[in-house]
């Protein structure tokens, strides 16, 4: 037996969390051409099919781009702080794809390893994620290279699957999941499934063992030709986490805040000396693939990319890791 919701009473409720105070976010199309993950204004915003997956990603709800740590006055020789500790709202992510959802538990990691990041564990906890499993890939997906697959609830609360005729079966992994769903949904004799595929594109253990052992090698300066340095695919990959913490404000004070950053800027590693030890842009690149193939893997266990193919999806020059991987798994 099986529990089913309609796409109507899925729009419903997400009205009704709205209308109950929580902050909804899910995928809605902002121009003819542009499908962005973004607060939901109602029920009828949430797009649920007719696009491969947003531009963006989830990570931007729990790690947004530039965040208040404190605030901060300075008075003469004094200075007094102001801590930012208001509530969390609590928010539910639906219809996120799979591979959004399996960054997460990357994303954990990182913001519990040396330091518990109170901003981002206060958004995960309020938090409850929905996902959507995908029923197509196009070119640039590749989560079946890096060890998840359409269907994968990992980092998911509940996961619906589409059963045609506007049904979805929902199927929910967490107490937080049962919470949203508990009496919302109809018994069935009906299951639904993921699309099979995509085709694994490369081999990602061959990739890791290229990027330790070919530190200094032309095929980083190939590689990175033509790479302009725009940061465009950590930020909108949903695992890339690097962040920079800079003052807002006048000499007076404001605030102090995190935003994001990325190893493809050239002041990434440049030093107060004027140093910089990943002087260009292949070192750039081959550092982004290493810390995904290699150092992230050494240090937590798994591959610091869900194979979303964001990267390659909004890259100007069409690079992304896909690319890189295949050439140097096939190259
Ligand atoms: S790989 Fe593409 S998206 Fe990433 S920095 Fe280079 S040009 Fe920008
Ligand atoms: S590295 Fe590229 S394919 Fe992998 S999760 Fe990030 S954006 Fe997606």
């Amino acid at each position: 037996m099986s529990e089913i919701i309609s796409q109507s009473a899925l729009r419903a409720l997400a009205a009704e969390w709205i209308a109950g105070g929580k902050s909804v976010a899910g995928p809605a199309r902002v121009k003819p051409d542009l499908v962005l993950y973004r607060v939901l204004r109602s029920g009828d915003d949430l797009l649920l099919e007719g696009f491969q997956r947003p531009s963006n990603s989830i990570k931007d709800f729990l790690f947004p781009k530039a965040e208040k740590l404190y605030g901060y006055k300075i008075r003469g020789n004094s200075i007094e702080l102001i801590e930012n500790d208001s509530p969390e709202p609590a928010q539910v992510i639906i219809a996120a794809r799979p591979c959004d959802a399996a960054a997460l538990p990357i994303l954990d990691h990182v913001f519990n390893w040396d330091f518990h990041d109170e901003f981002y564990n206060r958004r995960r906890a309020a938090t409850t994620v929905v996902t959507l499993a995908c029923s197509a890939h196009d070119e640039n997906c590749f989560c079946t290279s890096v060890g998840l697959d359409p269907g994968s609830d990992r980092g998911s609360d509940a996961i619906l699957f589409a059963l045609g005729n506007g049904q979805y079966e929902v199927r929910c992994a967490t107490e937080k999941g049962h919470a949203l769903f508990d009496g919302k949904t109809e018994k069935s004799e009906r299951t639904g499934k993921a699309i099979t595929g995509p085709e694994k594109r490369f081999d990602a253990q061959a990739v890791r063992a290229f990027v330790t052992t070919h530190f200094e090698d032309p095929f980083w300066n190939e590689h990175a030709l033509t790479c302009i340095g725009c940061g465009t695919c950590a930020f909108s990959c949903p695992a890339c986490h690097c962040f920079d913490i800079v003052d807002a404000g006048s000499a007076a004070g404001n605030a102090r805040v995190k935003t994001w950053d990325s190893c493809q800027f050239s002041t990434f590693t440049a030093h107060a000396s004027g140093h910089n030890p990943r002087p260009a842009q292949p070192a750039r690149q081959r550092q982004r693939i290493l810390h995904k193939f290699a150092i992230y893997p050494e240090k937590f266990g798994e591959i610091l990319c869900t194979g979303c193919g964001n990267c390659t999806r909004n890259c100007p020059v069409g690079l992304g890791v896909l690319s890189v991987a295949t050439e140097i798994n096939h190259g």
